[in-house]
């Protein structure tokens, strides 16, 4: 994991002191998941790539930076704990509707002493009853298809602010099939952007929405019913 990591994050403009933090946290996320279910990456080096190095591309888009950012679903903590790590001027929610994974997080914050994280146990449709409309930024990765995910994030987000969705490369029908999402919940696709994650080939996409007018006040609707009829 060292060795990845030593050779990963100054490709990312990233310096060393990131290190240990990150190993830490890989560490601790690794022991949890033999007594509950974290993550289906085991072996170390992976955990740097898929889940460490992969979050941290994000710090190459400008807009993190002093901003109040929420991961929504962000299960053991991607992208949002990588991302408290290596910017710590950010204040970042970490949002999951489980709550042992949230409990999990809570307990690698404090050991990290992450003091610009905030966790929280709640779905994301409920928490735009108190959050509405409240973050500079919303991101998440592997939680649901675009156009449910919009309804689930775009309402967080401020006027101005912006939802970047973790993807694969083969996206193109799901993008095309979330435009009507986008544009009624407040947004307009700004940018798809493909990235190589650091020590490998492989390729990744961060699709970039702004968030250009208010999301209208009847959306997020309830869960059942976002995914029976995603808009
Ligand atoms: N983002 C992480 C990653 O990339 O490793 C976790 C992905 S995991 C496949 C999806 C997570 O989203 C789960 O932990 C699940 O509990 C959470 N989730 C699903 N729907 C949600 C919702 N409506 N609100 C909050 N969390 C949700």
């Amino acid at each position: 994991m060292r060795a990845t990591l030593e050779q990963g994050l100054p490709a990312l403009g990233l310096g060393p002191e990131l290190i240990e933090p990150l190993e830490t946290f890989s560490r601790m996320l690794l022991e949890k998941n033999q007594v509950m279910n974290l993550t289906a990456i085991t072996d170390p080096r992976d955990v740097a790539v898929l889940h460490l190095l992969d979050s941290l591309a994000l710090t190459g888009l400008a807009g993190l930076e002093g901003r109040t950012v929420v991961d929504v679903g962000t299960g053991a903590g991607f992208p949002g704990v990588p991302l408290a790590i290596a910017r710590p001027s950010a204040r970042v929610t970490l949002l999951d509707s489980l709550g042992k994974r949230v409990d999990f997080l809570r307990e690698s914050c404090r050991t990290l002493g992450l003091d610009n994280v905030e966790c929280v146990h709640g779905r994301a449709e409920e928490f735009a009853g108190e959050r509405r409309e409240t973050f500079d930024l919303a991101v998440s990765r592997a939680v649901a298809a675009l156009p449910v995910l919009c309804e689930l994030c775009l309402p967080l987000v401020k006027v101005g602010g912006a939802f970047w969705a973790m993807k694969s490369v083969d996206t193109e029908e799901e993008i095309s099939a979330s435009k009507t999402a986008v544009k009624v919940l407040g947004g307009r696709i700004q940018a798809v952007s493909d990235y190589t994650i650091p020590t490998t080939e492989v390729v990744h996409r961060v699709v970039c929405i702004q968030k250009t007018a208010p999301t209208p006040k009847k959306y997020p609707r309830r869960f059942a019913l976002i995914k029976k009829q995603p808009l």
